[in-house]
């Protein structure tokens, strides 16, 4: 009895989940490494290749994410041309066949997702134009966050059949956070459904639909082109004719054109976070949301005097 006991005991020792982790992902975003997190708890190691404050589309590359892919078990992208500046050399070099397009270890996250501004006719890249194949900026709306978790959960139970159980628990657990933060922000925005503001790039048209907002214009002529003068003289008037009450500017562009025109429209300039990490506080995917969502709420309240 006792010899049993105690040969049991060993294959439960090695039967145990490993003290390492399992499954090694690199993601693009740091949004995707946040909500891979919250799956595979211990059971993955994540690193994200954009931190949170740097602008997605021109990611500086370091030689370490060369090591980093070379180990990779998984990679996340964005896809739609989002990396298409800094990634696929990196994943040659590594040398890592797994995580190739069409790989095992290859997650494009934005399958199944709500992509907004597909092209219907040929796809021509007219200068500049960064969104080639429709918005890369899915991410900023819950729902879609809601998809991209599910295939993440999908991919780890395929890569490590042992977790499964725990993927689920862990999926079910963040779609539940997810479900009740997406009421608390649709609750704080909903007295401002309609409210037209103005982005510096287009990075938020999911964020804007989900709670009822309108972009009415961007600083940037078109994704990808600096600000011209006279298309900031075209914005002003419109923002003047319009009122509109704030200008949402990503934490990655020179602040000067952003200011002027919020001196000449009495438009409020935030700073608006479109990733985990870009400030401090927008710590994983719900508070990212959650830091958003306050900074334009009490904006807005501020503006016009407290909800109508
Ligand atoms: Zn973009």
């Amino acid at each position: 009895m006792k010899r049993i006991a105690v040969a049991l005991a060993t294959l439960l020792t090695l039967t145990a989940p490993p003290a390492f982790a399992t499954v090694r992902i690199v993601t693009s975003l740091q949004d995707f490494a946040s909500i891979a997190d919250a799956l595979g708890g211990k059971r993955v190691e994540t690193f994200a290749l954009a931190k949170g404050y740097q602008d997605p589309h021109f990611v500086e590359a370091k030689p370490s994410f060369i090591l980093k892919l070379s180990r990779a078990d998984l990679l996340i992208v964005a896809g739609l041309e989002l990396e298409l500046g800094y990634l696929p050399p990196l994943i040659d070099q590594s040398r890592n066949e797994k995580i190739r397009p069409g790989g095992p270890g290859y997650l494009d996250a934005s399958a199944g997702c709500d992509i907004l501004e597909q092209p219907t006719g040929v796809v021509t890249r007219a200068m500049g134009d960064v969104h080639p194949f429709g918005n890369p900026h899915y991410w900023l709306d819950p729902e879609n966050g809601r998809v991209i978790a599910r295939s993440i959960a999908a991919r780890l139970t395929k890569l490590d059949p042992a977790g499964s159980a725990e993927y689920a628990a862990n999926l079910a657990a963040f779609e539940t956070k997810l479900t009740e933060g997406q009421k608390r922000w649709e609750a704080a925005l909903g007295p401002y459904a309609g409210t037209e503001v103005v982005t510096y790039h287009n990075s938020w048209p999911n964020f804007l639909r989900r709670f009822k907002l309108v972009a009415a214009g961007y600083v940037e002529p078109k994704p990808g082109v600096p600000p011209s003068p006279g298309h900031t003289i075209e914005l002003i008037d419109m923002m003047r004719a319009k009122k509109i009450p704030v200008i949402l500017m990503e934490p990655y562009f020179d602040r000067k054109t952003s200011t002027q025109i919020a001196e000449k429209t009495g438009a409020a300039l935030l700073v608006f976070i479109p990733s985990v990490g870009g400030v401090p506080d927008a710590k994983d995917y719900v508070g990212l949301f959650d830091y958003d969502v306050k900074l334009l709420v009490d904006a807005l309240a501020s503006k016009k005097g407290g909800p109508r």
